[in-house]
């Protein structure tokens, strides 16, 4: 029996080499708003053993899917295009296998910019390799050289959504830090916002599940400046409550 008394919220994360040596990481802002919504992170690390996604589950109440590189258009059944930015089928695989067996334990999962993309994927949706090059749409997404809480344009949150019964308003300015976009939404999903010229999905949910929200922007990095969305994380963190 365990003897946690708060719940456990395992964050992905990813390995990256460094001038000689590879680190696992991730950006300490999940870390941050998890803990002060009051859960205890738990950083999940990028292992190969696929059959240890079950035992990395088991330890945690939900699951965050963090942001990061592209994800390998094979997963989606596509060949790579020339824009795609440098990809790791390594985290794709385990993220893959944590996502699965998180969602057969209905446990509540969040997932982040390419979280939001990898939800889509494993239930068997598709992406925009390059938003600019695969889609007409002029509202550029990828804000080079601003700061994280720099916020970029504005979503609609759809009514009847969980998101919207979440988050403080239904109207909401937002970062954007993407150059893919979801392009066929995986069965089982709903849109729960889109940006402001209504071409790009910047958010959704699973129709059946009590919490599986992604979003394509970076709440983790708006906290501070936009209260707003630490609901997002409270509410992960309330529904994990075991
Ligand atoms: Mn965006």
């Amino acid at each position: 029996m365990r003897k946690i008394n708060k719940p456990v919220i395992g964050i992905t994360t990813f390995c990256k080499k460094e001038t000689h040596k590879s680190y696992d990481k991730v950006s300490c802002s999940y870390i941050k708003a998890i803990s002060e919504s009051g859960g205890l992170p738990l950083l999940i690390p990028l292992i190969d053993n696929l059959q240890d996604a079950k035992n990395y589950i088991d330890l945690i109440d939900a699951l965050v899917l963090s942001g990061g590189k592209d994800i390998f258009p094979l997963f989606y059944g596509e060949k790579p295009i020339d824009l795609l930015t440098k990809a790791n089928p390594r985290r794709d695989k385990w993220e893959l296998e944590l996502f699965n067996r998180a969602y057969e334990l209905d446990l509540p999962i969040l997932g982040i910019c390419r979280g939001m993309q990898l939800i889509n994927v494993a239930l068997g949706g598709t992406l925009y390799q390059d938003i600019a090059y695969q889609y007409n749409n002029d509202l550029i997404h990828l804000a080079q050289d601003k700061d994280l809480d720099y916020v970029y344009h504005k979503v609609n949150i759809a009514e009847n959504t969980i998101l919207a019964s979440i988050l403080c308003s239904n109207h909401l300015s937002v970062n954007s830090y993407h150059h893919q976009a979801i392009k066929d939404l995986a069965p089982g999903l709903k849109i729960s916002a889109v940006s402001e010229e209504g071409a790009v999905i910047e958010a959704i949910e699973d129709v059946d599940k009590e919490f599986i929200i992604g979003v394509q922007w970076h709440p983790e990095d708006l906290i501070e400046l936009h209260p707003c969305f630490n609901e997002l994380f409270g509410a992960l963190v309330e529904r994990a409550r075991y």
